[in-house]
């Protein structure tokens, strides 16, 4: 069939035997067109029945092992997204702030919240790696501190894993809100993460084995910055230094997101810290945009766990 002939065939199918007035047009429009373009990828490179029922099954056990997010992540969608969202905000009239970069599929809403400084970490991993203490200003659109800003944070430990995700881990280890104190400064105490990869018998890494390509993420910690009039900002840091830093599976890595790591060995310092052992300390100022009209929500809506 020719590009015409799927079309009208697509709308026959799905348009000829609606009830317009039951038809969400939205919904209408958006499957109307991926069924369009899947058959015409059907007919462009001549897949087979049995290939088109293997694509198939391949989602329902994606879907049903939890990994369509890192799947999301590991085509570049979730990066592709990001980069409209830039543009939309160019468009909108709005540069300058930090940043974004994909949130991935590992969030968990309900954190224990604190004022100006938390850890992170529950102190089991402390004599396999490296303390860390990141710290900083949350800044508004004028340029000034934002007392108040939420910074949630949350990050793997040294294993690769993420608490809820990962049921060796306390719940919420590794997992904080910091309120920015009134001078909009955070600041935290944890582990330096380690990369991780994708589940090396899941059904994204499998795909990625076919394409020939890797599954690792370099280090980084996510971050959720949001105050009130200014857009909510989803974004990491990376540890300077990883091997994959600039070859990240999921595309998250960004110049402006890979703020220095100095090593501290200074014994005032560390006393001042209350750690016995040399630390890494990273700091890092956030700067969000304003919220402006004509620019799409910044808050993405999309299904996070609780607890
Ligand atoms: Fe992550």
């Amino acid at each position: 069939m020719n590009k015409a002939e799927i079309d009208s065939l697509v709308r026959a199918f799905l348009v000829e035997t609606a009830e317009p007035a039951k038809a969400n047009p939205r919904v209408q429009q958006v499957v109307v067109r991926l069924v369009q373009d899947l058959f015409k990828a059907i007919e462009d490179l001549d897949l087979s029945p049995s290939e088109v029922w293997r694509g198939i099954e391949y989602f329902a056990e994606a879907g049903a092992s939890h990994e369509l997010g890192l799947l999301a992540a590991g085509l570049g969608l979730e990066r592709f997204l990001d980069i409209r969202a830039d543009e939309a905000e160019v468009r909108a009239g709005l540069t300058g702030g930090t940043p974004r970069t994909i949130e991935g599929p590992l969030y968990v809403a309900g954190a224990p919240e604190s004022t100006g400084f938390a850890r992170l970490d529950d102190g089991s991993e402390e004599a396999n790696g490296e303390v860390l203490f990141m710290q900083g200003t949350v800044y508004g659109a004028d340029g000034r501190p934002l007392p108040g800003a939420r910074v949630e944070v949350w990050h793997a430990n040294l294993l690769g894993g993420y608490s809820f995700f990962d049921p060796s881990q306390a719940p919420f280890n590794l997992r904080r809100t910091i309120v920015a104190d009134s001078e909009g400064r955070y600041r935290l105490r944890s582990m330096v993460p380690m990369g991780y990869g994708c589940p090396p018998e899941g059904t994204t890494q499998r795909l990625l084995d076919q394409l020939g390509r890797h599954g690792r993420r370099p280090a980084h910690i996510h971050f959720f910055v949001s105050a009130p009039g200014h857009r909510k900002l989803t974004t990491q840091i990376n540890i300077d230094g990883d091997e994959y830093l600039w070859n990240d599976f999921a595309f998250a890595s960004r110049e402006g997101l890979v703020p220095a790591l100095t090593r501290v060995t200074d014994p005032r310092a560390l006393r001042e810290q209350g750690v016995d052992q040399p630390f890494a300390s990273i700091d890092f100022d956030f700067r969000l945009l304003p919220e402006a009209d004509g620019a799409p929500p910044a808050e993405v809506v999309r299904q996070r766990m609780a607890a």
